[in-house]
């Protein structure tokens, strides 16, 4: 490691969509001259360890640093209030403890700046103890950040209560170029049951007051894209959309080894002919949504592309409908976590059946892809919304009386998709759009260049 370069920490919220856009982040920065240090819970360090290509090494480029996130190794770390608990109670020692050790060596290797996803507001009370810069990075959509930060006028005006429930189930939206959102659909009440939406938006809230003493906010977003949003929120500074193929670097950050097999079976697919599934690394289907699906693939006739986590449904080995795999195998790959980027970004690839995490949002709206929007958690309701009726590059899958999609609406969607070209045109249209104003890259620049002033 090279040293009198300034020494930034960054820490990601401990989640796959959090700790890839970061890294991403964290690269660009050390391709610009910045050392950074990655903090990853010791439970997801591992993962990324043990998930890094053979051929690929990280430890050039940034250094990677671990502490406990406060639960036992057997604890389900997808339920977030039990893990933010977890963490509020352990990490924020533990992270200074680390910051000390670092601080008390030489002087050239001492913190600058703690980088931290915009929801640690821990990570910001240490940092101010050391008297260090701090930045927040928002790893999902402007959009959601003006929601949160009106969320006390919703509490105010009794149509939220106090632990953020909706008490009225209305439609919001606080500019014309924004998505509209229910009441019922805001992402803190997607969140889980009701100690974890408790949970989660009072930590949303004491963010959004930490936020208000931090140096910097950055944002995986680009200014072509959420214009409105970027109004309200002046103080965010969008550096997005963060993508892989932006840079030379490596893959790291991901918690499932990617299966690059599947790429050389995309170069065997027509172009433009391949639908992509893929849901992120939370989402879980029930036994008859998955049938669904899988029948609903079947039913477009086309080649696909799907990504079955291990973890997506109880028992996935033996959860396909009688028959599925021997009836597709011609024209139907089933991977257990793919190269996301660069699927996306193959010529084979027509359009994305998507859960509208954030990041494959960026990354659909990066490549060009129109998208079948399923949302599933959190705030890909909102990020849906902007797909399909903001930027008008995609569809949504719409539910039955069961409660569920239909084989025949997957098949339906898909038709529309790729039988009108409009999607298609649109798609490209804002692909070219979203990087083009340079803004984000300037930003970045600017950033790296402010970085590089601090005097402590
Ligand atoms: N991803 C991937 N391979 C897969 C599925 C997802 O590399 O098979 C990546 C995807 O490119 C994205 C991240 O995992 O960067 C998922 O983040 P997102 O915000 O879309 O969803 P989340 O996992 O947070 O629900």
């Amino acid at each position: 490691m090279k040293m009198g370069r300034p020494h930034v920490l960054a820490i990601p919220y401990p989640a796959q969509g959090h700790v890839l856009p970061l890294m991403e982040l964290a690269q660009c920065m050390a391709n610009s001259g910045i050392r950074v240090t990655f903090v990853n819970t010791e439970f997801n360090h591992r993962r990324i360890v043990k998930a890094l290509p053979d051929n690929e090494s990280i430890s050039e480029l940034i250094e990677l640093a671990s502490i406990p996130d406060g639960m036992e190794l057997w604890e389900d770390r997808n339920d977030l209030g039990k893990l933010t608990e977890a963490m509020l109670r352990v990490m924020p020692e533990k992270l200074e403890a680390l910051v000390e050790e670092i601080n008390s060596g030489a002087e050239e290797d001492k913190i600058v700046c703690v980088i931290a996803d915009y929801g640690l507001s821990f990570a910001f009370e240490v940092a101010e103890k050391f008297g260090v810069k701090k930045t927040a990075f928002l790893p999902a959509s402007v959009a959601l950040l003006a929601l949160a930060l009106d969320a006390p006028r919703l509490v105010d005006e009794g149509i939220l209560d106090c632990d953020g429930t909706p008490l009225k189930d209305e439609t919001i939206r606080l500019s014309l170029d924004m998505p509209e959102i229910r009441t019922v659909d805001l992402a803190w009440t997607r969140i889980g049951d009701a100690a974890a939406q408790k949970i989660c938006f009072n930590s949303m809230l004491k963010s959004i007051e930490s936020a208000k003493h931090i140096d910097r906010i950055l944002c995986n977003s680009s200014r072509a894209l959420e214009p409105a949003a970027l109004k309200i929120v002046s103080a965010c500074s969008p550096v997005g959309p963060l993508l892989a193929s932006a840079r030379l670097g490596c893959s790291a950050g991901h918690f499932w080894q990617e299966d690059a097999a599947c790429l050389e079976w995309l170069d065997e697919q027509p172009s433009n002919s391949t639908v992509y599934a893929a849901f992120g690394s939370f989402t879980v289907f029930d036994r008859i949504q998955f049938r669904e699906l899988a029948l609903g693939l079947e039913l477009t006739n086309r080649p696909f592309l799907w990504v079955v986590r291990n973890d997506i449904i109880d028992d996935s080995d033996n959860a396909f409908p009688d028959g599925f795999l021997d009836r597709v195998k011609l024209r139907g790959k089933i991977v257990k976590w793919a190269p996301q980027q660069k699927v996306l970004g193959h010529t084979a690839i027509a359009c994305f059946i998507s859960h509208c995490g954030w990041n494959s949002t960026m990354e659909g709206v990066g490549n060009g892809v129109p998208f079948l929007c399923w949302p599933y958690f959190a705030d890909q309701f909102l990020n849906a919304t902007y797909i399909a009726d903001c930027w008008g590059v995609g569809l949504a899958a719409v539910k039955d009386g069961s409660g569920g999609v239909g084989r025949e609406e997957i098949k339906r969607k898909i038709e529309r998709l790729m039988g009108d070209e409009r999607y298609k045109v649109r798609a490209l249209e804002l692909q070219a759009m979203a990087g083009e104003d340079g803004t984000s890259g300037k930003n970045l620049e600017e950033f790296v260049e402010w970085i590089k002033e601090i005097k402590l």
